[in-house]
């Protein structure tokens, strides 16, 4: 009881969390400190306040843009719409862009948005109105341009937030900036977008827990078998993070999802619950409780307890604290959302044995095919269109050749399907699962070599702010 109160009373928050998890982790570097605090501190914030007609008034709506790191330009992070802004949780999230973006070789800085509203208080006229305002506050200050700073969606936002910033930038700026549809990424497809921008943050956690899976280091640790076939999850939230991962995973994974929280209610169910099924009757009925097959907790927030092995939360940050981390049954925790572990949360989660996979690598899927759709719109050509007839007309080569030599015919509808080139969505998936692949080996391999550094989280920054200071030493700033 004692110690339940103690904790509860030092509760790190988000920003705290942040800063804690990279002053861990940079005691295990060899670094100066000067160079530790130029990677640790917000290099820019901006915090705006505009008026935005809503009905009859005039509301004033708060904002921010943070800028946290300029060793690679331009920075990148999305935008969130939320009644919880506030300018130390932009900090902690721009923070993690960088880190984030380190990690998986995206070559950018860190930064994050946030508008302080609530979306459901305002129609689509009215949320157009506040983003075009907000975007316009960025350019006047500069903190928005392909090559400055480069805004996304993130949670309250989505393409149709882009495409608005898109149009109101290119209004502005199309006769001067050529690449001015790099402004911003996560945009409608036929608005510059990128196929398969949707989809990336849930798929690139499927791969990056199908590899954590399948590797016996770690299911040796927490005594599971290897694969992700048959392991059961738990999902919070039902955004675009959390559904992607639970049908994907469910898909492409064999995994089972017995457990699905969102705002209004927790289901759950002793056999798989169909997420595509209840992403659309979700949507039809605005609910997920009512779901065939499934039963309602009594307790929305109790979640955190049920029996599992994959803990997937995929909502907001701060979700397991040191109030309920005891809780918590699963032996793999996947950070879907950014920062949903709280840092006294962790200690306690590490010890009772479960393995974390920590944000700043498990849900860089969505930041890797930004990158992928910036490189599009600045090279003003999309991908698969120069190589696609080309790859084609070349695997059909080999195979009428293997026909010749081995005197033996391949059906035809065979030939086709072993013949095809990639399309854009094909070479985006590749993209992306190498980039988690690569960044998982780099993290786990760290991990296990350097046991005394305690946690995945502390290898991912370690190897995150090793790489930023290596830009700064051989940019010259630091010796
Ligand atoms: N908001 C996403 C994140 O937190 C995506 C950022 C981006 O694509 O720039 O990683």
């Amino acid at each position: 009881m004692k110690l339940k109160l103690k904790m509860s009373t030092k509760q790190a928050s988000f920003f705290e969390s942040v800063q804690r998890n990279f002053d861990n982790a940079a005691l295990h570097t060899q670094h100066a400190s000067g160079l530790l605090a130029q990677i640790k501190v917000c290099n820019s914030i901006y915090q705006m306040n505009f008026p935005v007609k809503i009905g009859d008034t005039y509301e004033v709506i708060e904002a921010f843009r943070v800028q946290h790191s300029h060793h690679r330009l331009p920075t990148k992070g999305g935008i969130r719409y939320s009644h919880l802004v506030n300018q130390e949780e932009v900090m902690a999230l721009a923070a993690l862009m960088t880190y984030k973006c380190a990690l998986v070789d995206v070559p950018f800085g860190g930064a994050k948005g946030g508008v302080k509203i609530s979306v459901r208080n305002y129609n689509s006229e009215q949320l157009e109105r506040i983003t075009r305002r907000y975007a316009v506050e960025l350019m006047r200050k500069n903190f928005i341009g392909p090559h400055i700073d480069v805004p996304a969606p993130d949670y309250g936002t989505g393409e149709r937030e882009m495409a608005w910033i898109l149009d109101t930038y290119q209004t502005f700026k199309s006769g001067e900036v050529m690449d001015a549809a790099a402004c911003v990424t996560g945009k409608p497809v036929n608005q510059y977008g990128i196929r398969g921008r949707t989809e990336a943050t849930g798929r690139g956690v499927f791969y990056g827990l199908r590899e954590a899976c399948n590797d016996q280091r770690f299911m040796t640790k927490v005594g599971l078998p290897l694969g992700t076939q048959g392991k059961t999850m738990v999902i919070q939230g039902l955004g675009n993070v959390g559904s992607y991962t639970g049908m994907i995973s469910q898909k492409e994974g064999g995994v089972k999802i017995i457990g699905i929280a969102e705002m209004e209610g927790t289901i759950v169910s002793k056999d798989n619950i169909d997420v595509e099924k209840l992403v659309a009757y979700r949507k039809s009925t605005g609910t997920i409780l009512g779901f065939e097959g499934t039963t309602a907790l009594e307790n929305q927030k109790d979640w955190v307890k049920i029996e599992c092995d994959i803990l997937v939360p995929a909502a907001l940050e701060s979700q397991i604290t040191a109030e309920n981390a005891e809780g918590v049954k699963a032996k793999i925790v996947a950070e879907a959302a950014n920062g949903p572990i709280t840092a006294d949360a962790e200690t306690i989660l590490l010890r009772n044995g479960a393995i974390i996979l920590p944000d700043m690598w498990l849900n860089a899927g969505g930041v890797t095919v930004s990158y992928f759709e910036w490189l599009k719109n600045i090279s003003h050509v999309r991908f698969g269109r120069m190589d696609k007839r080309f790859n084609q007309n070349a695997f059909m080569n080999i195979l009428d050749t293997v026909e010749k030599l081995t005197s033996r015919s391949i059906d035809n509808d065979q030939k086709l399907i072993l013949s095809r080139g990639g399309d854009e969505i094909d070479l985006v998936r590749s993209g992306l699962e190498e980039t988690i692949i690569m960044s998982y080996y780099s993290i786990a391999d760290y991990y296990f070599a350097h046991p005394e550094v305690g946690s995945i989280r502390s290898a991912a920054f370690i190897v995150a702010i090793n790489k930023v200071a290596n830009d700064y030493m051989t940019m010259g700033v630091f010796p």
